[in-house]
């Protein structure tokens, strides 16, 4: 069936396609991976780089050798697009933005990006409300919902919606290093997130990042999900935005100089 298929669309389309197809499935011996991928958090509470505006709220960036995805739009879009024009960064290189969940501090910026950039695929659990994604198309932008893990462009993937606590997905980037998984808040846990993306794509996970919703959790619950995350092989983590202060320092003693800064402004290259 694989064959047939990959026949049509030489056919079809020739066979700069076909590269593209053989890529899709994960789990198939071919899986696009990313080389060189820079991370630019753009929109977060925690500050990392002067002359920026901090809001409360998460969204960075993902740059690879020829895709641009945006994770999240942070709680307010002036902000975010303000953020971006101070380090650089054009809203019109961005094909698909992904969001993590429902509340306000991770959607708030769609509006004032779309303004910017409504030519992109909107990548939204399937959770999300009716009324939302009519909007979203009503500005000019197509809307994927999604359910379970798969890949949504060559090299990127969702972990799928998880459903206790807040319905959510972290997005996936397979990089030559590992598996970069980053989340929004976590509501559904940062472990249980990991262990998907870990288990869904049969790899290791270079870097986690994002807010890890460990804000109210106590010391003890914090280092029971430190121990999970070492225990499943996690080499780099860069806690932010939700995590806690507290819990960001024990994660900090925990992964020593693999601890990575992930405030606002933070660029994070995997190499
Ligand atoms: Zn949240
Ligand atoms: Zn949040």
């Amino acid at each position: 069936m694989y064959i047939s298929r990959k026949i049509a669309l030489t056919l079809l389309f020739g066979w700069a396609l076909i590269v593209t197809e053989s890529s899709f499935a994960a789990g198939e011996t071919v899986q696009t991976q990313w080389n060189q991928v820079r991370i630019h958090v753009v929109f977060n509470n925690l500050p990392y780089r002067a002359g920026l505006q901090t809001g409360w709220g998460f969204a960075c960036l993902i740059e690879g050798p020829d895709k641009t995805v945006l994770f999240d739009t942070g709680g307010n879009g002036d902000i975010l697009i303000s953020n971006m024009q101070q380090l650089g960064l054009d809203a019109n290189a961005v094909e698909a933005v992904v969001l993590s969940h429902i509340h306000g501090d991770h959607t708030g910026g769609l509006d004032g990006f779309m303004a910017h950039n409504p030519d992109v695929t909107v990548y939204v659990p399937e959770s999300f409300p009716a009324s939302f994604q009519r909007e979203v198309r009503r500005l000019g932008a197509a809307v994927e919902t999604v359910d379970e893990p798969r890949q949504l462009l060559a090299g990127i993937h969702t972990t799928g919606e998880m459903n206790h606590g807040i319905a959510e997905q972290a997005l996936i980037v397979d990089t030559q290093n590992g598996l970069v998984v980053i989340t929004g808040c976590a509501h559904p846990n940062v472990a249980d997130m990991t262990e998907r993306a870990q288990s869904y794509l049969g790899r290791n996970v270079y870097l986690l990042m994002g807010g890890f919703h460990l804000d109210s959790s106590t010391d003890t619950e914090v280092k029971a999900i430190i121990d999970q995350l070492k225990a499943l092989g996690v080499r780099k983590v860069s806690p932010s935005h939700c995590t806690g202060e507290r819990a960001i320092n024990l994660f900090r003693e925990a992964w020593k100089s693999d601890f990575v800064d992930g405030g606002l402004g933070a660029v994070i290259s995997v190499p």
